[in-house]
């Protein structure tokens, strides 16, 4: 019997080296494939890479298993960042969960250790911003660039996140506001320059909930700390807050969390710059009727609540398409399709988790948040 896998000669491209574009393009390169990868920043380094990433054992260390890649990842993650305390607003600490040392669960990786293992071997090309993707063109699928420039793939995979170029090509559908915003800040050399935030925080994460909103302050590698206070608020929240000016944002949120106790809000207090980041979600169940030629894998496929799957879910799809490209027997269109099938049934179900977990996270009742937590981390 001939065993028939995707042409060696057949022209495949990702649009965006995050973390699913990258497990795509190295679960290719480990099968020997051929991979174009056009990401729009001029440079890996181009902009910062953002927090750290906790990679569940089914699904992003899956995926970096398949690329070869888990011993690696073994020796780079910090079990102990699974830690978790949860005060109240007074500081009264409610939860305090230590993993066993030999918790593989959820490792913590921060994002650049993770995308400098990932990028390795592979040849992007940077500074290549894609700004149309059409398919069924007599030579396949044609790729428009910033620059004007065009090229023609047998495959597009649009990996190019909540604001994907790829998505219309297969989709009208675009995120919507979850009515949470979140604003981050980050602390530096915690440990030296701050010990008893860096007491409060221990190994992993700390949160406060209160009514409305949240903090939460996350140790990264090397004593890098991010703090992410979250609140529902509409969309112009910020109207009047110029969000270049960190001393305005830094008194409108110690405005926002008003009596919370002093070592919390501390975590706003030494915070250097400010991020604002709106929360966006794709609808629960997103898919589309399929289109030869391109797909879409990650956040530009099922962008959700950020609680710890979307970089997970984006890793697993990367490197099963890959895989089923590279090994499958049968017509690609075929392995495309069933990829869509799979992937659209588990992320919906994630989804449908992460939609619920945030409303519980940020909920006008606080006691939700605790409840949430003992369902996903009982003692
Ligand atoms: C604060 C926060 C914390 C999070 N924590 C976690 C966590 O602990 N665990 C977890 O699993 N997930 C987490 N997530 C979610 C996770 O970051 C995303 O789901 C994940 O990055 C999605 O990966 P992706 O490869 O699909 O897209 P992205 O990471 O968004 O990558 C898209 C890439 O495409 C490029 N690109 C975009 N447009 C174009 C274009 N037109 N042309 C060329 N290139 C383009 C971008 O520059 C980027 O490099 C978190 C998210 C946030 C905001």
């Amino acid at each position: 019997m001939t065993i028939q896998c995707i042409d060696m000669r057949h022209r495949i491209a990702v649009v965006g080296s995050g973390p699913g574009g990258l497990t795509f393009a190295r679960v290719l390169h480990r099968h020997g494939h051929a991979v174009t990868v056009l990401e729009r920043d001029p440079g890996p380094d181009a902009r910062p890479p953002g927090g750290t990433l906790d990679l569940h054992e089914g699904l992003g260390q899956l995926a970096l298993d398949k690329a070869g890649l888990l011993a690696e990842f073994e020796a780079l993650s910090r079990p102990e960042g699974q830690a978790m305390r949860i005060l109240d607003t007074d500081g009264t600490v409610l939860r305090d969960w230590r993993p066993r040392t030999d918790d593989r669960a959820n490792p913590e990786i921060d994002r650049r250790q993770l995308r400098d293992l990932l990028l390795a071997p592979l040849d992007v090309q940077w500074g290549r911003r894609v700004t149309q993707v059409v398919p069924g063109q007599q030579e396949g699928t044609q790729v428009h660039f910033a620059d004007g420039r065009q090229e023609t793939f047998d495959l597009v995979v649009g990996a190019d996140g909540a604001w994907s170029r790829t998505r219309p090509a297969v989709s009208p559908v675009a995120p919507h506001y979850t009515g949470v915003t979140s604003v981050e800040t980050s602390l530096d050399d915690v440990d030296t320059r701050h010990p008893d935030l860096a007491r409060l925080i221990g190994d992993g994460s700390v949160a406060a909930y209160g009514v409305n909103r949240s903090l939460v302050a996350q140790r990264n590698n090397g004593g890098h700390v991010k703090v992410y206070a979250k609140f529902r608020a509409p969309l112009d929240w910020h109207t009047n807050l110029d969000p270049a000016d960190a001393e305005a944002v830094r008194a409108s949120l110690l405005a926002l969390f008003d009596g919370w106790a002093a070592p919390i809000l501390d975590l706003l207090r030494h915070g250097t710059a400010f991020v604002h980041r709106p929360l966006y979600a794709l609808p629960v169940s997103h898919t589309w009727t399929h289109v030869p030629g391109v797909t879409l894998l990650g956040d530009a496929a099922h962008l959700m609540p950020p609680l710890g799957a979307g970089a997970n879910l984006a890793m697993l799809e990367g490197a099963e398409l890959a895989e089923s490209l590279a090994t499958a027997p049968g017509d690609p269109d075929e392995a495309v399709r069933a990829f869509e099938e799979r992937m659209w049934a588990r992320a919906g179900r994630w989804a449908k988790i992460t939609t619920a977990g945030l409303e519980r996270l940020v909920s006008p009742d606080p006691a939700e948040a605790i409840a949430q937590f003992d369902r996903v981390q009982p003692s």
